[in-house]
């Protein structure tokens, strides 16, 4: 029997060696991890899972939780896990259109889910944490105990479905992006050898394990290379001061790095001993880079993945790691950026839509055959919605979301060039550009400003900025906030800025 990721994710470990360890106490070596991923493999047939059925998952972090992921891959389940924030209204989207066989909720949500799972012919069952503690509780872990620890693995192929991932839907319906076994372990491989981690590793993990990075990046990795990771519920900076003397390797979204270089704990003597920080899911400011390096001795590792994806490009780990860029294309991914209009390929430093293949692109959005097909070129690159430019030493930029493009008087304007002059003025702590429909010009570019301080004076900035602008990417509008609205993954959430300042010149 051959089960592609299983087989390829568990090849290096050591049954002594520790997988977690968990900041209230406990520690799970991978034998104990294998064993319990073989009770809930068990438990998952029990409960009518069949090969290819999806299992929709939206519950607390614990490993208990991580190696039901594990669990679905062995079983030949397909693993759909679920935004802890999602309503029922949207968790009941999610279960219908994937068709989900089952749902396994925190045990707080268990009233309120029952009437809809039972009415989408869904089992639904439990697996939750005792308060902050973090033990795991619920019927599964419960179940799961009593069921046997040996499990022959259901076979699967490369390309097998492993899981499905909806994505955050900024605009429209979230979509069910397929990822098949070989997506997940070819990236996870890449990674490895790029990233360098060995058995002798130990990554802080403070990421959600509903998204692909904290997911598929990290516990994958961890797994492929018989790592061990500190596996904490959340991100607490706190915590992290508490743990980073026994971690070598870090991954997080840019607001970790943010938080952390705000607490004066946070000091070089901390980290002098880490081996790699990576970053990702949203733009790092060049600005946090220098500031990281200068605290620290450490330059950020920043890479640029995406749900459908997996991860495309990495900084080097050797070479010249470039603050505000995303790197070279991971060996085995290609990566070109295109011109939207005639698709044809874009020359060095000009701006376009990237586009990548190779084995990390997934396999298509579930149930939507046309949104694929329109989202894949004849040549097989997935358009992936980013804008940006390879520069002339081959380092990826990206200048933002192609549904974030301003059009003011027939011409394009790129967000991000203007915020990178914005952020540089005094008093600025960071900035989001975007687009408000206007009378005279289709759209007017709006400003939204975070200060560092008191008394930011926005006419100024305004001012300040001319010079290194052309007139028509000048801001019509500076708005003051106190922070911007940012996602679980600590992306700038521009939709919610651009409904909150839509009739800023309403006429
Ligand atoms: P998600 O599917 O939620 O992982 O979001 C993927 C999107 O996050 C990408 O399409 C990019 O727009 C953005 N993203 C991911 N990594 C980076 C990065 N290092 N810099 C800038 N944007 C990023």
């Amino acid at each position: 029997m051959t089960n592609h990721l299983f087989d390829g994710l568990f090849g290096k470990m050591y049954a002594s060696r520790d997988l977690a360890v968990l900041p209230y106490g406990e520690s799970w070596s991978y034998g104990k991890a294998l064993d319990f991923s073989g009770q809930l493999a068990n438990w998952l047939v029990d409960s009518g899972v069949k090969p290819g059925d999806r299992v929709a998952v939206q519950v607390p972090k614990s490993l208990e939780a991580a190696l039901l992921y594990v669990a679905c891959v062995r079983a030949g389940a397909v693993f759909l896990p679920l935004n802890t924030a999602y309503t029922a209204a949207e968790v009941s989207y999610f279960v219908g259109d994937s068709g989900a066989r089952l749902l396994v909720c925190n045990p707080k949500d268990q009233d309120a889910y029952q009437e809809m799972a039972q009415s989408l012919a869904c089992r639904l069952e439990t697996l939750g944490t005792t308060g902050d503690d973090g033990w795991a509780s619920g019927t599964v872990v419960a179940a799961a105990r009593e069921a046997e620890t040996a499990f022959a693995n259901v076979d699967r192929s490369a390309e097998d479905l492993a899981a499905i991932l909806y994505t955050s839907g900024t605009t429209g319906r979230s979509k069910g992006a397929m990822l098949s076994h070989d997506n997940l372990l070819s990236n996870a491989q890449a990674l490895v050898d790029l990233w360098q981690f060995s058995d002798q590793d130990v990554l802080l993990h403070a990421l959600p394990i509903f998204h692909t990075h904290g997911l598929f990046v990290a516990i994958n990795v961890t797994l492929l290379s018989g790592a061990s990771m500190i596996f904490l519920p959340a991100f607490k900076v706190d915590d992290m001061i508490a743990h980073l003397p026994q971690a070598t390797t870090m991954m997080g979204v840019p607001t970790f790095y943010t938080r952390l270089l705000d607490d004066d704990r946070f000091t070089r003597e901390l980290v002098t001993h880490m081996r790699l920080f990576v970053s990702g899911s949203a733009p790092l400011l060049a600005e946090t880079h220098v500031q990281f390096e200068e605290r620290t001795g450490h330059r950020v590792l920043e890479r640029y993945g995406m749900t459908e994806t997996n991860m495309n490009t990495s900084n080097p780990y050797d070479g010249e790691r470039r603050a505000g860029t995303v790197g070279f294309p991971l060996p085995g991914t290609k990566v070109r950026v295109c011109d939207p209009d005639s698709g044809a390929e874009c020359a060095a430093e000009a701006v376009g839509m990237i586009e990548v293949t190779g084995p990390n692109v997934f396999a298509g959005y579930w149930n939507m055959p046309e949104k694929t097909a329109s989202e894949f070129k004849a040549d097989g690159y997935f358009i992936t919605g980013d804008l940006g430019k390879i520069d002339a030493d081959g380092y990826l930029h990206i200048v933002g979301r192609s549904k974030d493009l301003i059009i003011s008087g027939g011409l394009n304007i790129y967000p991000k060039e203007i915020e990178l002059v914005l952020d540089e003025q005094e008093g600025v702590l960071e900035s989001a550009v975007i687009g408000v429909p206007h009378p005279d010009f289709g759209e007017a570019v709006v400003a939204v400003l975070v200060a560092s301080g008191e008394g930011l004076d926005q006419d100024a900035v305004g001012e300040a900025i001319r010079p290194h602008l052309a007139r028509f990417k000048h801001p019509k509008h500076i708005e003051v906030v106190k922070e911007l609205p940012r996602n679980t993954m600590g992306k700038v959430q521009k939709n919610v800025l651009r409904d909150q300042l839509a009739g800023l010149f309403a006429s």
